[in-house]
């Protein structure tokens, strides 16, 4: 499979005059096909599975930023937090304090955004609006000096009704104004994907994450 390089200049175009943060994600793709899109200037890449990243990465240019989306065991932190640009699926203090742990550990600071929970499929990760408000008060009372909450992240539900997934966006984004209005240091609000972006953009997204529109679907 080759990269839809007519896709991608054009998802640059819509992002570059809102300047927004394009994550390329490479889940199940070919190393191969990540150097493609690198060669076209893509710096920022996606992935879902550590295992599969780690061994993506020995392979690849070292400039590259990696970004894990993907639910994160705690046992597995260690192998990402020595290179790891930014964690964007962070669904657990527990899970914060292990990275931070491990960033230590690693002489490393590994920003992460928190995972909220926005979609109507039970099955997704991440905080509800409640426990949000708790992790955020826990961090006020607990700086974590190695792992560093920079923002949100959330998925859209799966469905063709652009009008629910946007008042799903709408709802994200006024959580994130609502705590980023007292935490300098939030600055990235991470939605939007192939179908949705576009709507992601309009609703405030300020880095969208794309994957089958760059690099065809996945089998
Ligand atoms: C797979 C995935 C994406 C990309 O999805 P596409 O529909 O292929 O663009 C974005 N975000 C997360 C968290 C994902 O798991």
């Amino acid at each position: 499979m080759a990269v839809n390089k007519q896709a991608y200049e054009q998802i640059i175009t819509d992002l570059g005059s809102h300047h927004v943060t394009l994550v390329a994600v490479s889940k199940t793709k070919s190393v191969e096909e990540i150097k493609q899109l690198y060669d076209l200037g893509q710096r920022d890449f996606g992935e879902n599975y550590v295992q599969e990243l780690v061994a993506k990465r020995s392979t690849l240019p070292a400039d590259i930023r990696w970004h894990f989306i993907g639910h994160l065991q705690t046992n597995k932190v260690k192998q990402i937090t020595p290179f790891v640009a930014l964690v964007q699926s962070v669904d657990s203090l527990k899970l914060l304090q292990e990275i931070d742990k491990q960033a230590k550990k690693a002489g490393m600071e590994v920003d992460c955004l928190l995972q909220v929970h926005i979609a109507q499929e039970e099955t997704k990760f991440g905080f509800s609006e409640n426990e949000l408000e708790q992790v955020i008060t826990t961090l006020d009372e607990l700086p974590l000096k190695h792992a560093h909450v920079k923002g949100l992240m959330g998925m859209a539900s799966l469905t063709d009704d652009m009008n629910k997934v946007r008042s799903e966006f709408r709802y994200l984004k006024s959580l994130f104004d609502t705590f980023s209005s007292h935490r300098t240091e939030f600055s990235t609000l991470s939605m939007g994907m192939s179908s949705d972006y576009s709507v992601a953009i309009e609703e405030g997204s300020t880095m969208v994450r794309i994957g089958s529109l760059i690099f065809g679907a996945r089998t």
